[in-house]
């Protein structure tokens, strides 16, 4: 899953993308509402994380614009904890979650992974599959033969294969969402990594499409 973030405070960004990423999250971190807007348009983020007070362009004008372009990705904004009315403001231009500052990074993971559940459809509290049950707290997957632990390029591979189940992903798609704007992305890698997580969940999963990508198969 691959997120944008919007945030121009100097500390809370870069710190916010670590956390992020040890979330098992790719990140963009954009530092003001221009910059953040025109990245929001490219199809590439599961989720964004929109900070409201931002230099050059204010955060819920960022969102009006999205949203009245059709772009519909999931976005979840920071505000600052008393503003009550900032929040209706935010829902109003079309937020789906909203989280107040200050917060715990514990709280933020748990609600984009809330968003990201429902964004998809998923009523479940765990991310399943026939057979399958991916654990995003220790980042390991429960399979038929017990519990098995992911590297982190696989968890996040895994991660967005059961989020969109019995669609057609291409390599370059994979790519662009699990790795971030700064990573090598080497689209080959891909078959090597697909190649390992057949190993490790049955090689029937992962349905290689002929000059087309991979398929997840989510009902055995
Ligand atoms: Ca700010």
């Amino acid at each position: 899953m691959r997120v944008l973030l919007v945030e121009d405070d100097p500390v809370l960004g870069p710190d916010l993308r670590t956390e992020l990423m040890r979330g098992g999250y790719a990140v963009d971190l954009a530092d003001n509402g221009v910059d953040g807007e025109a990245m929001g348009y490219e199809d590439i983020y599961d989720l964004v994380v929109l900070d409201l007070g931002l230099p050059q362009r204010p955060g819920l004008e960022v969102l009006r614009n999205w949203r009245k372009r059709k772009n519909n990705v999931p976005v979840l904004v920071l505000t600052a904890r008393s503003a009550w009315n900032e929040r209706v403001d935010g829902f109003e231009a079309g937020a789906d979650d909203y989280l107040g500052k200050p917060f715990h990074s514990e709280e933020l993971l748990a609600r984009m992974t809330a968003l990201l559940r429902r964004a998809n459809q998923q009523l479940a509290s765990a991310l399943e599959a026939d057979g399958l049950t991916l654990d995003e707290k220790t980042q390991s997957v429960l399979t038929d033969e017990g519990d098995v632990s992911l590297t982190g390029t696989e968890y996040r591979l895994l991660r967005y294969f059961m989020h969109n189940p019995g669609r057609v992903l291409s390599k370059l798609q994979l790519v662009e969402h699990l790795y971030d704007d700064g990573a090598e992305n080497d689209s080959n890698v891909i078959e090597a990594y697909i190649k390992m997580l057949r190993k490790k969940i049955g090689k029937e999963r992962i349905e290689t499409k002929r000059g087309q990508g991979y398929v997840f198969v989510a009902q055995r």
